[in-house]
């Protein structure tokens, strides 16, 4: 039964035409399933009724014509249940209609489930019998999962209709707005490497990284299959010689990965070259044999090596060559593609998974580049096509007209005016109106090439990121590769405090050569639980931030992801000991450092709850909201599908945030918000309101929130906080905030709302 699902998942999938991927998928459901009738009806929304749209089983002359209203009949009750419906005797049920024209007189037992799509019954897929029979849980299961694949097929054609509909109407998709601002350009998709042909023969120099690439490879397409598998077991409940055990020999067979390895190591092939070599070698071989059983095993290699050319590419990606600036269209865009694309010809961004902390749309944001994610789009079919996107309210625009071409291009002119007048006024004290003194700091690190002019207006860097660098190093960097990095920062902000975070890799910011593979990364090994098992690169880096702070007097260190107590004594201990070493070594040279100022990340709240504890042990600490607001909600900061329950101004947070700046005055230790909500218009003036006076952001916020304190009052905001306090849900208290800045003609600060087509 799972080969034949697989099967008949792969038939719909690869079917040319929506048509063509209904049809086969009735008449393989009704081999299948031995039924004598498999029909497919979809909703028309507007005119409230299904369509039989395609049928084995019932009279061929009423598929197309045959309709039925939504409040008919047993399919119009799965739709309105939204649940499927399993009947032995179906002409017995008071909602059985008789059909005359389709000719279903004759079928006794029905079977029908909803094909659903994000909450919306796009139709019906129905099995029925002649005789009477009881339908078991193998069958629902088998036809609940087929409904959901042809869901997908349904989703993806209505799309494609949309982007292939005449250019006078109108073509919008809605996303997430993830980084403000709007862009006009053509589309450019970036597609990992799948399919063998394509990969261009080339050598490496570095086989040792090579066979690490390979092996990281593999241990991710291993995981991918165990997950695929389990997912298809509890879908089918039936676990014969599965696919995905030949799979999975086939990459511990030694014939295979073994050959891939030696073609690396002899020839000197890079992993994808070597798996396409050995590959082709292996297909030609099997495709020749005179056993059916064997030539099928050419599949399977090819399905495998692509596999593992996906992983391969996911973590190389060498295919930018631009001539003018693009809007980037992937899948997934990480934070590792996006820092790898020449900034000079990216226009804007647009990712299929991701959602608004994740770290690439946070890059995007420092990277001032529109940005839209969490959104269904057919991508090779807009491959070269002109695209505005609207990063305010997540809208995507295929091949506009000149009338909205025309408007957007005007908006993108007013908005420039707008960061234009905020500019000039970059460099003023940041205060309120009502004079009080606020730190706008930095988050640095996530992009290697900021823009040092705009550096100068922030009072310091309040969060510099030091994974990037390690991101996209082939191994390691060097202590002194490291100590020249932090240098450069630490002298461009001389007389300015520098708070540097040890690594914080793991989550969403893997390294290519260092494999973490997890099923849950986010709650894995990440930040300060890797360095502590790592010493020697955590060390490394900390004496890399000691000697690089020679001669100036600005550094912090600042350590991620703390959930105990413990976790901050051993790594001062550590600290102890880098500085102790690195004192000793520059005494030799007559020159000394002073001990920097320690402090954590608040973004575990077990750590809120530590405070007492941990306080005696640092001397500031700073709360990271992105992933705070994600572990308290139990929302993945990554996940498109439950980004709406992704809130910053959850009143959960909000509680959690008045609650640390509550300890931060009782045990007078100085307190800042970096994780993205102090960037925020509403977010900040929430925090301001709390008693937060600190708040590290993006280099793209800096200037407007800057402009935006200088308008505000503290005063009109606590009573706005005492109220908003008590709610229990974020809109009301969305709502008070965004009114104050109307209030107060700061109406440019605020996101629009996604309008419906
Ligand atoms: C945070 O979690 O809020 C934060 C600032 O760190 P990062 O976004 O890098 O996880
Ligand atoms: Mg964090």
């Amino acid at each position: 039964m799972l080969t034949t699902l697989r099967q008949i998942v792969e038939n719909v999938t690869s079917a040319p035409s929506l048509a063509d991927a209904m049809l086969t998928l009735v008449k393989q459901i009704r081999g299948a399933m031995h039924v004598d009738c498999c029909s497919v009806y979809l909703s028309e929304a507007q005119r409230q009724r299904y369509r039989l749209v395609a049928s084995d089983g019932l009279s061929l002359d009423a598929v197309g014509k045959a309709t039925l209203p939504f409040n008919e009949g047993l399919v119009g009750l799965v739709g309105r249940k939204e649940e499927l419906i399993n009947l032995a005797n179906a002409p017995s049920h008071p909602s059985f209609k008789y059909l005359p024209e389709v000719g279903e007189d004759e079928f006794k037992t029905f079977l029908g489930v909803p094909i659903m799509h994000q909450r919306n019954v796009l139709g019906v897929l129905v099995v029925q019998q002649t005789l009477s029979r009881q339908f078991n849980e193998l069958d629902e299961s088998f036809l609940v999962t087929l409904a959901a694949q042809l869901a997908v097929r349904i989703a993806h054609a209505e799309l494609k209709g949309l982007i292939s509909a005449p250019s006078n109407t109108h073509r919008i998709i809605h996303g997430v707005g993830v980084s403000n601002g709007m862009a006009i350009a053509n589309a450019w998709v970036w597609q990992p490497q799948m399919e063998l042909s394509q990969v261009n023969l080339k050598h490496s120099a570095e086989p040792e990284l090579q066979l690490e690439l390979l092996n990281q490879a593999v241990l991710q397409v291993q995981m991918d299959l165990d997950s695929l598998a389990m997912r298809f077991q509890d879908a089918v409940k039936v676990d014969s010689q599965s696919i995905f055990d030949i799979y999975q020999h086939l990459l511990s067979d030694p014939n295979f990965i073994y050959q891939i390895e030696q073609e690396i190591v002899e020839q000197k092939w890079n992993a994808s070259s070597a798996v396409r070599q050995v590959s082709e070698r292996l297909i030609a071989q099997f495709s020749q044999m005179n056993d059916p059983y064997l030539r099928e095993r050419a599949l399977d290699i090819r399905d495998v090596a692509q596999r593992l050319l996906s992983a391969l590419a996911h973590n190389h990606m060498d295919q930018f060559d631009f001539s003018t600036p693009v809007i980037l269209l992937a899948e997934e865009v990480t934070a590792t593609l996006l820092a790898e694309v020449p900034k000079e010809y990216l226009a804007g961004v647009v990712s299929i998974r991701g959602a608004v902390n994740s770290h690439a749309a946070i890059l995007a944001r420092t990277l001032g580049v529109p940005a839209v994610m969490g959104l269904e789009l057919p991508l090779t079919e807009l491959d070269g096509q002109q695209l505005i996107i609207d990063g305010s309210n997540g809208d995507v625009i295929i091949q506009p007209g000149a009338a909205v071409l025309a408007e957007y291009e005007q908006l993108i002119l007013q908005a420039k005016a707008f960061d234009e007048l905020v500019a000039e006024e970059a460099a003023l004290p940041s205060q309120t109106e009502d004079g009080c003194s606020v730190s706008v700091l930095l988050n640095a690190g996530l992009s290697l090439d900021v823009d040092s002019a705009l550096m100068d207006v922030s009072d310091g860097v309040g969060l510099y990121r030091t994974e990037i660098p390690f991101m996209l190093h082939d191994s390691f960097p060097s202590e002194q590769e490291q100590a020249s990095r932090y240098k450069t920062i630490l002298s461009q902000y001389s007389g300015r405090q520098v708070c540097m975070r040890t690594l914080d890799i793991g989550g969403d910011k893997p390294l290519p050569y260092f494999p973490i593979i997890e099923e849950n990364p986010f709650l894995g090994w990440r930040g300060i639980r890797i360095t502590l098992d790592h010493p020697e690169l955590f060390l490394a880096q900390l004496k890399a931030m000691l000697r690089a702070s020679e001669s100036y007097d600005n550094l912090a260190i600042m350590l991620p992801m703390i959930s105990s107590v413990n976790e901050v004594q051993s790594a001062k201990r550590l600290l102890d000991q880098a500085w102790m070493e690195i004192s000793e070594e520059l005494k030799v040279k007559g020159s000394s450092i002073r001990y920097p100022n320690l402090g954590v990340m608040i973004e575990v709240p077990a750590a809120i709850y530590m405070l007492p504890d941990i306080a005696p042990l640092v001397d500031f600490w700073s709360v990271g909201t992105n992933d705070l607001t994600q572990y308290l909600l139990a929302v993945d900061r990554n996940n498109a599908r439950v980004a709406e329950m992704y809130d910053g101004l959850h009143p959960a947070v909000l509680r959690a945030l008045q609650q640390i700046i509550q300890m931060a005055d009782e045990y007078a230790k100085p307190v800042s918000v970096c994780g993205e909500l102090a960037g925020d218009p509403v977010g900040v003036l929430i925090l301001l309101a709390m008693g937060y006076r600190r708040f590290s952001m993006n280099l793209n916020s800096i200037a407007k929130i800057k402009y935006l304190l200088r308008r505000v009052n503290v005063k009109d905001l606590q009573p706005l906080l005492a109220d908003t306090m008590k709610s229990t849900d974020s809109s009301p208290i969305r709502q008070v905030f965004t009114s104050y800045l109307e209030r107060r003609g700061l109406q440019s600060f605020i996101r629009k709302k996604t309008e419906s087509n």
